[in-house]
């Protein structure tokens, strides 16, 4: 094969290349392990409004490594994704995403609670995603009008009108779309402008530096507005300060994500929507 026969060129070539291809393989194996163990589990991040109310949860996935402890995505989800691996933990995800809210729908203070969950591209451009995903809500009893899927800007590389025909049949549901980490892509305008989306993510890196830097307040801005001109929600990711939030709030900014607010954490951590 050509996999095995690039691996053994690479083997006699180039040691230290080597080395990081036997820490991917590594890193493939213990992933397969970790799902058929199901050592993974969603941590939960709160998402709210101008008057800090509760709004929304972000489902954040995370490694229970046997050895190793809590690991986060940065540190596997590109593996995840190159090795395929992604679509067996993805329908995880969405899966318990799904029990979750189902157990919320039961809770006073949790009942109408939206959850999103982060989509890689890979996972959406499989041909069954929409056949999965209808599949786990049915089978879950979850409703629909509370799951949103955070797509990004990756995926606007690939077949646009396959893209747009897939959403579409996901939102007859009632399921809505944001776009994840909005800025750091290169999607233009007129692709912004076909998407049927709900919401825009402002990457955190835009929020990291709004103080200090005024290109950055400069792009938030820019964002708010694209935002209000095509009738989509904005949401601030990364407000790890009550100094950004007031800034972002002068901004036009209502929804916000971050530490300041909450970290991600297990569900029964998550404050309720009647928590003040
Ligand atoms: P993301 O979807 O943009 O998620 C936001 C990331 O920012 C999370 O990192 C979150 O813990 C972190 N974060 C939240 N508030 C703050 C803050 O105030 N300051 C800072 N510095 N960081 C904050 P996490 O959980 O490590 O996830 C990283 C990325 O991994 C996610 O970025 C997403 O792209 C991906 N990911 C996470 N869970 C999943 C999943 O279930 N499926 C897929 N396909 N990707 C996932
Ligand atoms: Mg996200
Ligand atoms: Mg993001
Ligand atoms: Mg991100």
């Amino acid at each position: 094969e050509a996999k095995a026969a690039g691996r053994n060129q690479v083997k006699f070539f180039d040691p230290l290349m080597q080395a990081s291809l036997s820490a991917r393989a590594a890193l493939e194996t213990e992933l397969r392990e970790a799902i058929t163990h199901r050592h993974f589990l969603l941590y939960y991040q709160p998402q709210v409004d101008a008057s800090g109310l509760l709004i929304g949860a972000e489902a954040l996935l995370r490694w229970e490594h046997p050895h190793k402890g809590l690991i986060t995505p940065g540190r596997f989800i590109a593996e995840a994704e190159s090795s395929g691996l992604i679509i067996a933990i993805g329908q995880w995800i969405l899966r318990t995403a799904c029990e979750q809210l189902v157990t919320w729908s039961q809770q006073p203070g949790y009942a109408d609670l939206p959850l999103s969950v982060n989509v890689s591209a890979r996972q959406f451009h499989h041909p069954d995603f929409v056949a999965d995903v209808l599949h786990i809500l049915k089978e879950t009893g979850a409703n629909p009008e509370r799951l949103g899927l955070e797509l990004t800007e990756t995926l606007l590389a690939e077949d646009m009108d396959t893209l747009i025909e897939k959403m579409k049949a996901l939102r007859t549901h009632g399921i809505r779309f944001s776009l994840d980490d909005f800025g750091t892509g290169y999607s233009s305008l007129s692709y912004l402008k076909r998407l049927p989306l709900d919401q825009l993510k402002i990457d955190q890196s835009f929020v990291q530096d709004l103080l200090d830097d005024p290109n950055d307040a400069t792009i938030v801005k820019t964002i708010l507005a694209l935002g209000s001109s095509l009738d989509l929600e904005v949401i601030a990711e990364g407000v790890e300060t009550a100094a950004q939030r007031d800034a972002l709030l002068t901004f036009g900014c209502h929804c916000f994500q971050g530490y300041f607010f909450g970290h991600p954490g297990p569900a029964e951590k998550l404050p309720s929507t009647l928590d003040p």
